[in-house]
């Protein structure tokens, strides 16, 4: 069965007009109400081209993010295993096409390594990202986990690697995967056989429904996403959002994170420019967009576009970011070692992204709680979708920001982020809560760590 209805899509994006005031204004009050939007509200919203009504999106979108998850932003860091892969994505800096490619995959040991660099600098969260390969196996991950956990302060590890078995997800979930994330790159079927012609991942069916085989193994954090750049944008989104509707009505459960990224340049393949590159104005939409249409979900945000206008989108409804990034297998323990992926946009420190964020009033979070906590799934999607999830993330982003400044911050933004807690503090509206995240701030200065609800 088609999970993607081309013809449907393809009916809504004829038909839809440019929206007018009033239609903008009727589908901007159902989105401010947190429920999520159907399909021809989305295409309306896709429909904006005036600065004014694009602000009128926006407005919303920081509301309702607001209303879900308060103003926390969650770090992460990918980790690069692997850039050695069997497939020949077109647009990919390891295409087995890209003869300069020097090919590396980290050992259990170098993996760990990795982590340990970025354990260092305060990162609580990663995320195990590889290509394609016969080393590459879930147990070779699974092993990498196991490694993680036990000799470093990482306590959350989300994997993003090629479409596995049950059986293969199933070694994952008893390793302890936080998320597991796979980007379906494009929906557009024609796009992703004339993009993919070689390798496993040619098989658009097995890659389409691999959410559903986590989901089978027991994996109930799942990140869906798009590649954006390679088709056009508008069917993208209508595809990606009518994914997801068919895997909550099947598994009662939504995707625990949504993410954005957009096509770059990358050294030795052919691909010069995006086949349908989209301007900084319509990304910015299509995230504020998403925010409205899936409002419990997690936004993320990678270091693919640039520092400005990363601040501008974090405004729209984002809520976690990678910082200080490096697309190389063994490219934190080793600056410049080995190929990237990509080309990174935003090369700014940890620090100098935590400090940003204080001065624009976001809570950088190190937060790790839900999943130890058993809050995945639909029981951290009942939450999220009640807007209960928001006070237990803003106290656990609390804390662990305590725990940043008390332990890996420079005195500078240690003065910065104290000033900021004490605001942060007052702002609980909950007087027991409050009282709970004191005396846990108590604990933090007399030498406890990893605390949280
Ligand atoms: N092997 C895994 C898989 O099958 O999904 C991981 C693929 S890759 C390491 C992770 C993601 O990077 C891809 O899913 C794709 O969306 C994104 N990506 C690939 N090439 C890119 C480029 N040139 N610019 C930006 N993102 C890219």
């Amino acid at each position: 069965m088609e999970l993607i209805n081309e013809n449907l899509i393809g009916g809504i994006l004829r038909k839809t007009k440019r929206v007018e005031k009033g239609l903008l204004d009727e589908i901007l009050f159902k989105a401010s109400e947190g429920k999520g939007l159907d399909l021809t509200d989305v295409a309306a919203l896709l429909t904006v081209r005036e600065p004014e009504q694009r602000e009128s999106i926006y407005k919303i979108a920081w509301q309702v993010k607001q209303e879900i998850y308060g103003s926390r932003m969650v770090f992460f860091a990918p980790l690069y295993l692997s850039n050695y892969c069997v497939n020949s994505c077109e647009y990919c800096g390891f295409s087995i096409k890209n003869l300069e490619l020097i090919p590396k995959t980290l050992s259990r040991d170098e993996a760990v390594e990795e982590a340990m660099v970025l354990a260092e600098k305060g990162q609580k969260r990663l995320l195990l990202v590889s290509s394609e390969n016969q080393q590459v196996t879930p147990d070779y991950i699974a092993g990498i986990m196991e490694g993680i956990y036990k000799k470093t302060g990482i306590k959350r590890l989300n994997v993003n690697m090629a479409p596995l078995s049950v059986e293969g997800f199933k070694t994952l979930k008893e390793a302890g995967i936080g998320t597991y994330q796979v980007f379906q790159e494009t929906y557009h079927r024609t796009t992703y056989e004339l993009l993919h012609q070689k390798g496993p991942k040619k098989d658009y069916q097995w890659r389409i429904t691999s959410h559903e085989r986590a989901f089978r193994a027991g994996i109930e954090d799942l990140g869906f996403g798009v590649l954006f750049g390679l088709y056009d944008y508008r069917f993208e989104v209508l595809a990606l959002l009518q994914h997801i509707r068919i895997f909550e009505e099947i598994f009662g459960v939504g995707p625990h994170t949504i993410s954005v990224p957009r096509w770059r340049p990358a050294p030795g393949i052919r691909m010069q420019e995006a086949p349908c590159s989209l301007d900084d104005d319509t990304f910015a939409t299509i995230i504020a967009v998403l925010r409205l249409a899936v409002p419990y979900t997690g936004i993320i945000l990678s270091t693919r576009e640039r520092p400005e206008l990363r601040d501008k989108l974090f405004n729209l409804g984002v809520s976690q970011i990678s910082a200080g990034s490096s697309t190389s297998p063994g490219g934190y323990k080793e600056k410049g070692a080995g190929q990237g992926q990509f080309l990174i946009d935003d090369s700014r420190t940890m620090e100098e992204i935590v400090t940003e964020l204080c001065h624009n009033g976001f809570m950088p979070s190190f937060c790790t709680a839900c999943y130890r906590r058993e809050r995945t799934g639909p029981d951290f999607m009942a939450l999220a979708k009640k807007g209960a999830i928001k006070n237990m993330c803003q106290a656990n982003a609390i804390i662990t920001f305590k725990e940043y400044l008390l332990d890996f911050a420079l005195p500078e933004t240690q003065r910065l982020g104290e000033g900021f807690l004490v605001g942060e503090i007052n702002r609980i509206p909950d007087g027991f809560l409050k009282k709970e995240v004191m005396e846990r701030l108590y604990r933090l200065n007399e030498g406890c760590r990893d605390l949280y609800f």
